[in-house]
């Protein structure tokens, strides 16, 4: 089948073409590939009112109904894993054994997210007058809006629990990067009622008239913490509950027992994955002074084997990064970084022609308060920092605004474990990261979100409690 056939959006039920097109640039090439649909308000403003229509019926369904259609969506995704998997390559950039595994990873979740249940309703027995009861109810209309660095997992991963616990759903993917979601929706069209679901795509306008729209109860989004504020604001005048998954600045410890022959690989890729384009990669690695040189000397030889390239080329493991605006973020990072005379001790090749290609950049030791330490590069950039002391090391790693989650390297477990405890983060990794799963939660502390996403704590986050009180005689 053609891989780029037209893109239509999902409203009502129904495929829906946008009045003008959005242009999607491939970021190997830097050349428009594809167009998706480009939303109106309108047609906005149709695919919310089909989702709150759809509302009382879809909430008033058995759960276990709805979990049986729910348990549709993983198969069918998974029937068309390779074609998908390309696209995503196209549209995002990265290699496509990543982008499989992008694929892999959403059908895990949304496996695991169908299995979520409530726990049993409360009953508060008040003497033989009265019982009261609380229970679990939707919110409604649930808007779920997605970045770019994994525009599919991300998306389809709201999807699930919002559905299941009954709200209806309007998703939009990131502006750059909607071509997946959409031809995922078209693959789910026939599954579920008319408005349980609606998928949309647009430019710019589209995120905030989404975000503060009055028929909307949630928004649940994943972006930049900049945005994230925005959403909360726009959000305001409503009252919407909100989960917010933001920026994070995610630090890796290295204590000084750590095995460093083992671990060079791991701490590659835990900063580099997806040309660091991972709200949980690594970006700051802190290394006890005993190991420091090996640690810096192991990465410096990894990184020189490592190929960056168009990810549908298969020798390349690290693709360009999504698009020109962050591409040119990240070279003033770089530029900045060497403005500053900071020591770069090892920085990449990419390859010679068009392509948003950064190298693979290590910073040696630079001061805690580099632009490159403080901020969120969101690419192929990690600063090496050299530590002393444990008590020194925490309060270094907290004394960031964000909170998205962290790492722990060493042979102790009871050690690792302890200084673990002292991250303030939402998620922390001992001896790997980047591991998630549906039945934990994931949340950002302090600047790096609101609310959870993902386990029983997710699945609640869609609901509102309700208690009914019944007065007997
Ligand atoms: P972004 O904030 O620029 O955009 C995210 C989405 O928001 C896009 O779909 C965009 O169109 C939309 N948008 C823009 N303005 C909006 C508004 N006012 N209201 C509603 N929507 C609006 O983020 P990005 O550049 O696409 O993604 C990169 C950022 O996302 C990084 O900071 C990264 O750390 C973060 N991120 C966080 C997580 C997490 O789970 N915590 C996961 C992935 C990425």
């Amino acid at each position: 089948m053609d891989l780029l056939r037209p893109f239509h959006m999902l409203i009502d039920g129904e495929p829906v073409s946008g009045d003008s097109p959005l242009p999607v640039v491939d970021p190997a090439t830097e050349q428009v590939f594809a167009h998706a649909p480009n939303c109106t308000r309108a047609q906005l403003d149709r695919s919310v009112a089909a989702a709150r229509r759809a509302f009382p019926g879809w909430r008033a369904l058995d759960i276990e109904r709805r979990r049986a259609l729910l348990e549709q969506f993983a198969p069918r995704v998974e029937a068309a894993r390779d074609e998908l998997a390309t696209l995503l390559t196209r549209e995002q950039g990265k290699p496509l054994a990543f982008a499989q595994r992008e694929l892999d990873s959403l059908t895990r979740f949304m496996r695991g997210q169908c299995r979520l249940t409530f726990p049993t309703e409360v009953v508060n027995e008040d003497g033989p007058q009265r019982r009261s009861v609380t229970r679990r109810v939707p919110i409604g209309v649930v808007a779920a809006l997605a970045p770019w660095n994994f525009p599919v997992l991300l998306a389809w991963w709201k999807v699930i629990p919002a559905l299941l616990a009954g709200n209806t759903v309007v998703l939009k993917p990131s502006p750059l990067t909607p071509l997946t979601v959409l031809r995922i929706a078209e693959r789910l069209a026939d599954v579920l009622p008319p408005g349980v679901l609606n998928v949309v795509s647009g430019g710019d306008d589209l995120g905030p008239w989404l975000s503060a729209h009055d028929g909307v109860d949630k928004v649940s989004f994943t972006g930049s913490t900049e945005t994230g504020r925005r959403v909360m604001a726009g959000a305001a005048a409503t009252l919407k509950r909100l989960t917010l998954e933001l920026g994070g600045n995610d630090a890796a410890i290295v204590l000084p027992d750590a095995d460093v022959e083992t671990l060079v690989p791991a701490l590659f890729w835990a900063a580099f994955t997806n040309s660091g384009q991972v709200c949980v990669a690594t970006k700051r690695l802190y290394v006890h002074r005993d190991c420091y040189d090996a640690v810096r000397d192991g990465l410096v030889a990894y990184a020189k084997r490592v190929v960056v390239g168009p990810g549908l080329d298969p020798l390349s493991q690290l693709g360009p990064i999504q698009n020109e605006r962050q591409y040119r973020r990240v070279l003033d990072l770089i530029d900045d970084t060497r403005r500053a005379g900071l020591t770069i001790c090892f920085q990449g090749e990419v390859p010679a022609g068009p392509g948003y290609f950064v190298p693979v950049t290590l910073v040696d030791n630079p001061p805690e308060d580099a632009r490159v330490v403080t901020e969120e590069a969101f690419g192929p950039v990690l600063p090496i920092l050299r530590y002393d002391t444990i008590d020194e090391v925490v309060a270094r790693v907290n004394a960031s605004p964000y909170g998205l989650a962290g790492s722990i390297w060493g042979r102790d477990e009871a050690q690792a474990m302890r200084v673990a405890e002292r991250i303030e983060s939402g998620t922390v990794w001992i001896n790997e990261t980047m591991y998630l799963s549906p039945d934990a939660p994931f949340a950002g502390h302090r600047q790096s979100g609101v609310g959870v996403e993902h386990g029983l704590e997710g699945l609640l986050a869609c609901t509102e409690p309700q208690t009914i009180t019944l007065k007997r005689g």
